[in-house]
């Protein structure tokens, strides 16, 4: 189940200021002597859970009735002191549940118990923030690091408190922070690949660390040795280190550049080709996404335009020469020269200043209608 809400990582505007602000999801790793309490509370939620559930699904047997999460609220309403959860935490339970069995179908699904990964909801304005420690239902809670962005009394919106496998807690705290204004505006086609993870159209190439190539023996061997903890922590190892490298180079061109020019290659299509794992090592989606949030944040903004024939198209002359690079076998091409007009291209570099081409007309067309 996602708790993450929908709205993460969106512009929203501030009704006070009139400003854009962008929401943001962050997640802070709470110190483990919290862990007593948040496993009660979890437990706690289970039962309110396990409870929907079974109503949910004896209402159906008996009576045919299809209750929502309002009914099951109303139901449930005034556990709260025996539960000892706050009030909205057993409403957002309630909800999620009904969100949950409505999206699967069936009136009553999985029960949640000693194996579900922890989980306690909160509502917006519930938790709160005085510089040091999360407040919420009188306790305070405190991060093993603090996150920069968080400022004592900011508006802290609906989310979650989460425990992963090994039973450590987090909070996800949804928070609005201003987008900066940017004066000047420079412009970037970004071309993603497997070699390098971004080629732009200035010539620039941001290469991607074999973080995945490097630990797979080491893998392997934990494999084959049966090693299925020491597997999981290496895994872990990688996918930390591949967000910090996509975080740093997301960064770099958001504040870079005003306007993000990134191709739609998708990364199911070519999932399914034998270039599969550098696919997954490359990890496009998540750089798309950090870069779209993260530009606006910087006062700037991506736009994805098609890939269609960015690698084909000669960005000098605009032909597609009979020399230019064609299919699986074009990946292999790193450089060619257009037989139309005599420009010599290093293959990516050309895609990406096709493919800002492509972004910057399509704006003026939008400009223009
Ligand atoms: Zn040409």
């Amino acid at each position: 189940m996602s708790k993450k809400p929908a709205s993460a990582n969106s512009i929203v505007y501030s009704v006070d200021s009139g400003r854009a602000m962008q929401r943001l999801t962050i997640k802070l790793r709470l110190r483990d002597k919290h862990s007593a309490e948040l496993n009660r509370q979890a437990r706690a939620v289970n039962f309110v859970w396990n409870y929907c559930n079974e109503t949910s699904g004896n209402a159906w047997r008996r009576d045919r009735r299809w209750l929502s999460g309002f009914d099951l609220g109303r139901l449930t309403a005034g556990s709260s002191k025996e539960l000892d959860l706050h009030a909205h935490t057993i409403k957002n339970v309630c909800q999620q549940f009904s969100r949950s069995r409505d999206k699967a179908k069936r009136a009553s699904i999985r029960w949640r118990g000693r194996r579900s990964l922890g989980w306690v909801p909160f509502n917006t304005g519930h938790v709160s923030f005085d510089g040091d420690a999360l407040k919420f239902r009188g306790h305070c809670y405190h991060p093993m690091h603090l996150n920069p962005r968080l400022k004592a009394g900011m508006k802290i919106g609906a989310s979650s408190f989460n425990a992963d496998s090994k039973g450590r807690w987090y909070i996800n705290l949804t928070i609005e922070v201003e987008c900066a204004n940017r004066a000047e505006s420079t412009h970037v086609g970004v071309d993603l690949g497997l070699k390098d993870l971004a080629t732009l159209s200035n010539g620039k190439k941001i290469e991607m660390p074999r973080l995945f190539r490097s630990s797979e023996e080491m893998l392997a061997t934990a494999q084959r040795a049966g090693k299925s903890k020491r597997s999981r922590a290496i895994h872990r190892k990688i996918a930390n280190r591949r967000k910090d490298f996509l975080h740093k180079a997301s960064t770099a061109l958001a504040k870079e550049y005003g306007l993000i020019v990134i191709g739609d290659v998708s990364p199911s299509k070519l999932a399914q080709t034998r270039m599969a794992k550098s696919v997954l090592d490359a990890g496009w989606s998540d750089f798309k996404r950090m870069l779209s949030y993260k530009a606006i944040m910087h006062g700037g903004g991506t736009i994805e335009v098609s890939e269609r024939l960015t690698t084909q198209t000669c960005s000098e002359c605009g032909s597609l020469p009979p020399s230019r690079p064609k299919g699986i076998a074009g990946l292999g091409i790193r450089g060619w020269e257009c037989s139309e007009c005599g420009a010599v291209h290093d293959r990516d570099v050309n895609a990406a200043k096709n493919i800002l081409r492509v972004g910057l007309d399509t704006l003026a067309v939008g400009a223009s209608t």
